[in-house]
């Protein structure tokens, strides 16, 4: 077993971290503060290659994996600029393509998603169904050759950044009449179409919305892959590179704090000695940098699962680490905050600005109970309670 870093991934993690390093905290705040977007530092990672990492070379992409897409997401994390949209677009909406699309379909979608001038949202999420999928009502049905698209999403984010929003809908089967799930890639601009703000707590240029579906016609080819089989593949081939990003971009998040307090830590005094020295100061930080090695370990296994084509195993690592992640992010930030006294309240100091987004970690995309309630049943064995 090797755990030390390859050359090109330690070559992607420098290149990566000096972009972030050149736009910083200071400004992914202002664009979120001034509703602003970071197109520009979308577009300058979309043309370093950076967000097409794991887009298939055939289709202009850099041909790596999750494990690659991850090192991205961490470092622009790690630099102060957490892109949230990367979990969504390259790691589910990409990947989703990439794996189920049909032939034209990666062919109109893989080259935009490689060099990043395609970003697509992704909307699974429902008022009432939330955590239970199997609730899910938005539904697709025939119409000629068309489908027509109905139903309610929310929570979903960037609907104001992208064209299109990859859904997860459901069909009839006609010969049982059961609903099944489906996927279609649907126009932000089709009639039927309506995307509202959600007023959040949480301090980023990317934005959440609820989507109001109305009988929106879509052509037949919007169906993701050859047939409504492919569906539930597909899905699960999105997700698990979703909560591997997620927890990438928390433990990205939890460095940037970690190396804020300690600076502050070493630099501020109030009595004899820095605040540091001061064990109550010091201990807490301690125990946060143990916390986010151990998310970062189990975030680079589960994205080495998924790459290697380990799905079973890939989805237990990845509910894992995105379950610590988002614990030592909080834990990370919070302590920083602490280390500043009133300083870790105020703006300028760029750590209570990442209490909403650190926070939302331990609902989205999936909640710290259903991760629980996952190991409890499938690697404990324990019944399910619900
Ligand atoms: C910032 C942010 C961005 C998001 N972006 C997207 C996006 O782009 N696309 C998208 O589709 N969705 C998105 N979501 C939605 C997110 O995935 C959901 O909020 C999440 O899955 C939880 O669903 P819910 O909010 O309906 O909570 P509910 O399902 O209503 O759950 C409420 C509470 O009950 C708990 N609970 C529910 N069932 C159980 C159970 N069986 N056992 C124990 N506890 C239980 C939950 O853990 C939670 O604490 C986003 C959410 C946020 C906050």
């Amino acid at each position: 077993m090797d755990f030390s870093e390859s050359t090109e991934h330690a070559l992607l993690r420098e290149s990566v971290a000096q972009l972030a390093a050149r736009y910083g905290h200071g400004y992914f705040v202002e664009k979120a503060k001034t509703g602003g977007k970071t197109d520009e530092l979308w577009a300058e990672a979309g043309k370093a290659g950076f967000l097409g990492v794991s887009v298939p070379e055939e289709y202009g992409g850099g041909g790596g994996g999750i494990s690659e897409l991850a090192i991205v997401c961490e470092e622009l994390a790690a630099g102060g600029c957490p892109l949230l949209l990367i979990v969504v677009s390259p790691a589910i909406c990409a990947t989703v393509v990439a794996k189920f699309g049909t032939p034209a379909q990666k062919q109109r979608w893989l080259p935009g998603f490689a060099d990043a001038s395609l970003k697509m949202a992704f909307a699974i999420t429902e008022p009432d169904a939330g955590s239970n999928s199997h609730r899910l009502t938005t539904t697709a049905r025939r119409d000629g050759g068309d489908w027509l698209l109905s139903g309610r999403k929310y929570y979903i984010s960037g609907v104001d950044e992208v064209e299109s929003v990859l859904v997860v809908a459901r069909t009839e089967d006609a010969r049982t009449g059961q609903l099944r799930p489906a996927l279609f890639v649907v126009p932000t601009g089709a009639p039927g179409f309506e995307a509202q703000p959600i007023d959040m707590q949480i301090t980023s240029p990317e934005k959440q919305f609820t989507i109001f579906l109305d009988d929106v016609r879509l052509p037949a080819d919007a169906l993701i892959g050859e047939s409504e089989d492919t569906a539930l593949p597909a899905l699960f081939a999105g997700l698990n590179p979703e909560r591997i990003t997620v927890a990438a971009y928390g433990n990205g998040i939890a460095r940037y704090a970690l190396a804020k307090g300690a600076a502050y830590a070493k630099d501020r005094q109030v009595w004899k000695t820095p605040v540091g020295a001061h064990q109550g100061i010091a201990h807490p930080l301690a125990q946060a940098k143990i916390a986010v090695e151990l998310a970062r370990l189990m975030t680079q296994k589960a994205a080495w699962l998924y790459d290697a084509g380990q799905d079973a195993a890939a989805g237990e690592a990845a509910n894992m680490a995105k379950y610590a992640s988002a614990e030592a992010a909080i834990e990370a930030v919070d302590k920083a905050i602490q280390t500043h006294g009133g300083n870790g309240m105020a703006t300028e100091y760029g750590l209570a600005t990442l209490w909403g987004a650190v926070r939302a970690g331990r609902i989205a995309p999936v909640s710290r109970e259903m991760i629980l309630n996952f190991v409890a049943q499938h690697s404990l064995g324990l019944p399910k309670s619900y």
